[in-house]
């Protein structure tokens, strides 16, 4: 069996087994050593932020049974995209892939909190009124299906090994968990570590309900694009343990904690909390 078969073959496996893993490490962190107090139950808050895992989940499998693997093969069959046309180290091509993967992460980010319209969709990830592991999995399913298109888009025009989509995935889904840990890494390592990657404060200081601080650290795994692009911000003004989370015009459990409530946000009220403005980019980040 060649070492690409045996990636389409085991991938669903890797990818649930890694994600039963880092979501069991992360749940019992935080149950040992918690960062903030929640504000909603976490029965109450995990039962529907799960509930919406598994839609996704159902959704995806149905829409697209072979995933961003399949697209990879198919352009590696085809010949498509800059790694199917020249000769490239295996390492290489699979360290390219998953940095740019990363990059175009982050822009869609951006993209997600600068467009109107988008911003309903994403609104559902930040109007969490608490952060933990299971935020990190709490996206609408058409924000889903859209992300998985642009996947898709950049798979076709790349030609990434398969190799390297099976690491992006995984390493995306560890880095969501882990980030969005109700967690704190003691300050020394967390500063060390956030010189390549996106730390659990670091990503806190963008589900705050200040507008300049939800307008920054966009960066999902690395931590280089938020520096790169002058969208970075060390710490919440208020601190870890003071800022406020969600959206400040979402503070209703009925909308922001249930099930319903969640899968109907992009379609109730106004662009409320639509943050990005011109005073957002007029504070830079402390250093
Ligand atoms: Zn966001
Ligand atoms: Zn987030």
């Amino acid at each position: 069996m060649s070492f690409d078969t045996w990636v389409m073959e085991y991938e669903a496996l890797i990818r649930l087994s890694m994600f039963a893993g880092v979501f069991l490490l992360m749940a019992s962190w935080e149950l040992l050593a918690p960062c903030r107090q929640l504000t909603v139950s976490k029965s109450q808050r995990w039962f529907n932020n799960l509930s919406l895992v598994v839609v996704n989940t159902v959704l995806l499998r149905l829409l697209f049974p072979t995933a961003a693997i399949g697209v990879a093969l198919f352009a590696t069959e085809q010949g498509w995209g800059l790694f199917n046309n020249f000769v490239w180290p295996l390492w290489l091509a699979v360290l390219l892939s998953v940095v740019i993967m990363d990059l175009v992460i982050y822009l869609q980010h951006v993209m997600v909190h600068a467009v109107p319209l988008l911003w309903r969709l994403h609104r559902v990830h930040h109007a969490d009124m608490d952060y933990d592991v299971t935020t990190g999995a709490r996206f609408h399913p058409i924000e889903i299906i859209l992300s998985l298109l642009i996947k898709f888009a950049i798979i076709l025009l790349l030609g990434p090994p398969l190799v390297a989509v099976v690491i992006f995935e995984v390493v995306l889904n560890a880095m969501a968990m882990f980030n969005h840990g109700n967690v704190s890494l003691p300050v020394g390592l967390d500063r060390l570590l956030r010189l390549l990657l996106v730390t659990p404060d670091m990503h806190r200081v963008h589900h705050s309900v200040e507008d300049d601080e939800t307008n920054s650290n966009f960066g999902f795994n690395l931590s280089c694009w938020d520096r790169l692009f002058g969208t970075y911000r060390a710490q919440p003004r208020k601190g870890h343990q003071d800022m406020v989370i969600g959206i400040r015009t979402f503070r209703e459990t009925r909308q922001c904690v249930s099930l319903p409530g969640m899968l109907a946000m992009p379609f109730t009220g106004g662009v409320q909390g639509y943050a990005i403005n011109r005073r957002s980019w007029d504070k830079p980040g402390e250093n």
